[in-house]
């Protein structure tokens, strides 16, 4: 009988060795710029309870609505593996009673995110995002930061001439006057309207600025715009972070159609979109959420961050990443042994060589082709005594003993 064939689930996939070896230099790269900033590196769980996405993220988003993976544990408690990363930090910054803590606690983080979306290039189930919050002061600088270590992190990556948008939203209290506006509109022209954004009018009429649907969209072309109704202290606070820019000499296109999907937002929100991913051009955005701490039971806090894919970094990424280092080979032939092979070896990684040996039954002539082909420095035959050959120059000589090839090893790896 056949035996079905297993494969990765949908929308997930394996990170096959050439490519976990960007990662993790992506992963460098990233450190270095978000410490040179000031951020620490912080860890939250890959689950968390239900709740917490609900409350923070909110019900009445796309992402809660339709793409979480939640689950019962065998306590009957609902648990979600986690889409995003901020409502996780805001839970933690509560928990751990970080506003004792001197003020903007900035924290970065890489991992896992899972969201249950239709599966197409650039877009999966299980992707990996890097991410930063800056906690504790509605500072616009840590916004003009903010939106600047993210240009760094692409820059550093190799991603170039992806587009910044740039708005504000205001704050919660400044948006409320607008959105009776903008659902009077909407009602006005609901006939040309998607289903989606109809049934939406009352609960998030700021979700019509997505829509993909073209009545809609010419619909919301005219529509009153939430950057043209902020208060005084919000349009000062967005006037401030783009003159941050300018001096940075940070180039952003002011789009007041930029929502983006998640309910916390307020004040600054921004997107960096690539043209080399198609469809699914975001490669990270973020804002500011002055309310979400509260909202999860913490005291008034404000924050601002960003979360960026990894795997759409890498697809926009021009760089060629670095391929692994070149090893130091060890190969046997029939007057050797395994014992020999297995002692210069160990003394060679003891001395920080990268060195591989022989452990699949090759011929000599076999293991010097396979010693090519993984682009070795240079091989040592262990054999009557231990012969060296330079792959780079084509020297060869006869070894005195382990030590003395360590020297030589260590001499053509530094
Ligand atoms: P968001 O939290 O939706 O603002 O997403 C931030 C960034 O994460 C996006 O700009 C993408 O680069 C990446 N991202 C979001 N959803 C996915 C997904 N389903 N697959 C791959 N990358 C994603």
């Amino acid at each position: 009988m056949a035996v079905a064939k297993l494969k990765a689930p949908r929308g997930t996939f394996d990170v096959l060795s050439e490519d976990a070896l960007k990662r993790r230099e992506l992963h460098r790269r990233a450190w270095a710029v978000l410490g040179r900033g000031g951020y620490r590196p912080f860890e939250t769980p890959v689950f968390e309870d239900t709740e917490l996405f609900k409350r923070g993220v909110g019900d009445s988003t796309d992402i809660v609505r339709k793409e979480m993976f939640t689950f019962e544990d065998r306590g009957g408690r609902s648990l979600t593996l986690r889409p995003e990363g901020t409502a996780p930090v805001c839970r933690a910054y509560v928990e751990h009673g970080m506003h004792k803590l001197p003020q903007p606690v900035k924290l970065w983080y890489w991992g896992p995110f899972f969201r249950h979306e239709r599966a197409q290039a650039g877009r999966y189930r299980q992707f990996s995002q890097v991410g930063i919050e800056a906690l504790g002061s509605d500072d616009p600088s840590l916004d003009a930061e903010s939106v600047l270590l993210l240009a760094e992190v692409l820059e550093a990556a190799g991603v170039r001439g992806a587009t910044l948008k740039l708005s504000s939203l205001g704050t919660r209290e400044s948006r409320e006057s607008y959105l009776g506006k903008l659902r009077r509109y909407l009602h006005e022209h609901e006939g040309d309207l998607s289903e989606d954004v109809r049934a939406r009018v009352e609960e998030n009429p700021l979700r019509a600025f997505d829509a993909d649907h073209v009545g809609t969209r010419a619909v919301m072309a005219a529509a009153p715009r939430l950057l043209d109704s902020l208060s005084p202290e919000d349009a000062e606070h967005f006037a401030e972070v783009c003159a941050l820019l300018d001096d940075a000499c940070l180039g952003y296109v002011v789009d007041p159609t930029l929502v983006r999907g998640l309910d916390y937002y307020t004040r600054t929100v921004f997107e960096f979109e690539s043209d080399k991913l198609g469809a699914q051009s975001g490669v990270g955005g973020g804002g500011r959420y002055d309310g979400l701490v509260a909202e999860l039971g913490g005291p008034p806090t404000p924050g601002v961050g960003w979360a960026a894919g990894v795997e759409r970094i890498l697809l926009a990424s021009e760089t060629k990443f670095p391929a692994a280092p070149r090893p130091i080979y060890v190969a046997i032939d029939e007057m050797g042994t395994r014992r020999q092979a297995f002692g210069l070896v160990t003394a060679l990684r003891e001395a920080g060589v990268r060195s591989e040996l022989e452990q699949a039954g090759r011929s000599l002539k076999g293991q010097l082709r396979h010693a090519a082909r993984i682009a070795a420095r240079g091989v040592f035959i262990v054999g009557d005594g231990i012969e060296w050959t330079s792959l780079d120059t084509g020297e060869q000589r006869p070894v005195g003993g382990v030590q003395e090839a360590v020297r030589i090893a260590v001499g053509v790896v530094t």
